[in-house]
């Protein structure tokens, strides 16, 4: 077979142009943000929090009604919705008759969910919302199962007021 004649020019070959290029524009972003500061899209995190719009989907809230009761009446639908089956519900009997049942555990497997936000879709009393907290980091995965107390301190919500974190 017969070899091409055509050879790249020494500066391409050697990247010269894709270097100098790419200096060119790490030079221009550098000088931009060091003489206008107050326009560089990075957030000074941790000492500054960037807000997230109340639609953002973080860590669940279990909410609780009026009178601190946790809402939730241990349906199960949330977790027959969950795509990452990452919701466990265990239901028991409510010591008020007027209240059928309520969930003496329920927890979530962080480290299943994909913040798919359906379990709030299925929840038919609004038991259960996406929160706001997305510092979920951990040391060990047993620290990524959120119980029932971790997700009603995770936010205080009433159906009338809502407090996100
Ligand atoms: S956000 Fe999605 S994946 Fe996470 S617990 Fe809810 S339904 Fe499951
Ligand atoms: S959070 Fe809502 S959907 Fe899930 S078990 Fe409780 S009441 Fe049912």
């Amino acid at each position: 077979m017969k070899r091409s004649k055509y050879r790249l020019p020494l500066s391409q070959r050697i990247y010269l142009i894709a270097i100098l290029k790419g200096m060119g524009i790490t030079a221009r972003h550098f000088f931009t943000n060091l003489l206008r500061p107050g326009r560089m899209p990075n957030v000074g995190y941790p000492e500054k929090r960037r807000n997230y719009s109340p639609r953002f989907r973080g860590l669940q809230i279990l909410t609780v009604k009026p009178n601190g009761e946790i809402r939730c009446t241990a349906c199960m639908l949330c977790a027959t919705a969950c795509p990452a089956d990452c919701i466990h519900i265990t239901a028991a009997e409510h010591p008020n008759p007027e209240v059928e049942k309520f969930p003496k555990e329920f927890n979530i497997d962080m480290l299943r969910c994909v913040f798919c936000g359906m379990c709030e879709e299925a929840c038919p009393v609004d038991a259960i919302r996406m929160g706001t907290r997305y510092e979920l980091a951990n040391f060990e995965r047993n620290q990524f199962i959120y119980t029932k107390d971790d997700l009603m301190r995770a936010g205080n919500y009433t159906q009338s007021r809502v407090t996100r974190p």
